[in-house]
């Protein structure tokens, strides 16, 4: 067993520190992410603890959770050291905001799949050129990563949340529709997924079982008006993500799921941010969430991309987002004076 220094250096994680927390962490405990190349993680990010604890093209699921890896970076959490994670990038860690874990539970609650990023759309701040796979090598590994997944889902019986799409599109990728077509029908397995929202309506009959056992469905779309939606989602149209936002909002009616809109705020969508509040009304939406863009180096000029976080008027409405009902935002409102 041995840590992959490298990748610590990469992200620039001192593997020396102890930040002498008192609390556990329950991600370690709770959370596998499985990424396209098979490689799982401890973690709901690969940025926040970069080490592998296997990978699941070499051995099972069953046998990397609870590997001496997996074991070797829980215990750096329950030392208090958090000696492997990345304390400026984590967010529970960076505001503060850490759960605690109880008792000594060591079940799998969440599993995350980053195994395919397909998508329909190429929005510049996530990549280069469309990424589309629909056969060869990675659409091959994808669909054995699919597979072993869901074989690994008959045998579990504890309850646990799948996450689908931090990646690419469920709806658009070849993967995650076979995966969704296989996945196993048990009381226990519930689903959230994330997507762009242009192929929900055509497609979400045809995964009844995902989405009668849908917890969450996230819909990340940047923009509250046709201009900016179509500048910022590249290859999207505004007249079919407003005919599918109006799908969801029924299916939500019929189903009961969690309807959550994702709003990335950046300098040409920044002024838009009261519209999107006023969107997630009209489509009946539990919340709006707003973050700001970050750096995943795909922008050569990232600082012209940010909103004008000092401009009072930006102040304004990022203040009445932050204590509006519906919104959240990266400032909290005791933040606010
Ligand atoms: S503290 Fe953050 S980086 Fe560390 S395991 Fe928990 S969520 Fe991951
Ligand atoms: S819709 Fe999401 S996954 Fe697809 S290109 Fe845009 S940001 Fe990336």
């Amino acid at each position: 067993m041995k840590i992959n220094q490298r990748l610590f250096d990469h992200y620039g994680i001192d593997t020396n520190k102890d930040l002498g927390i008192g609390k556990i962490c329950p991600r370690p405990f709770d959370t596998v992410l499985i990424d396209k190349q098979g490689s799982c993680y401890a973690c709901e990010c690969t940025a926040w603890l970069p080490q592998s604890i296997g990978n699941l093209q070499i051995e099972p699921l069953s046998d990397i959770i609870g590997s001496a890896m997996h074991r070797h970076l829980q215990a750096s959490v329950s030392d208090g050291t958090y000696r492997y994670c990345n304390s400026g990038q984590c967010a529970y860690l960076s505001t503060g905001e850490l759960e605690s874990h109880h008792g000594a539970t060591h079940h799998i609650r969440h599993l995350r799949l980053a195994i395919d990023d397909s998508c329909n759309l190429r929005c510049p701040s996530c990549r280069k050129g469309l990424i589309f796979h629909k056969d060869g090598s990675a659409y091959q590994l994808g669909i054995r990563l699919a597979d072993r997944i869901n074989e690994w889902l008959y045998d579990h019986d504890g309850p646990i949340q799948v996450h689908i799409g931090s990646d690419g599109d469920p709806f658009a990728s070849h993967v995650y529709r076979h995966f969704m077509d296989h996945t196993p029908e048990r009381d226990n397995i519930k689903y959230s997924i994330l997507t762009n929202a242009l192929m929900f309506k055509e497609f979400h009959t045809r995964v009844p079982y995902v989405i009668r056992n849908l917890n969450e469905l996230g819909v990340s779309i940047d923009g509250a008006s046709r201009e900016t939606y179509e500048k910022l989602r590249l290859g999207g149209n505004w007249l079919k993500v407003t005919e599918n936002l109006e799908s969801i909002a029924e299916a939500k009616r019929k189903h009961g799921f969690k309807f959550m809109l994702y709003f990335v705020v950046q300098k040409d969508n920044h002024h838009e941010m009261d519209d999107m509040l006023a969107l997630g009304e009209q489509y009946g939406a539990d919340r709006v969430n707003f973050s700001l863009i970050e750096d995943w180096g795909v922008l050569p000029d990232f600082e012209s991309k940010l909103p004008p976080l000092e401009d009072p008027a930006f102040k304004e409405m990022l203040e009445r987002c932050t204590r509006s009902e519906l919104g959240r935002t990266w400032s909290r409102v005791w933040d606010l004076s």
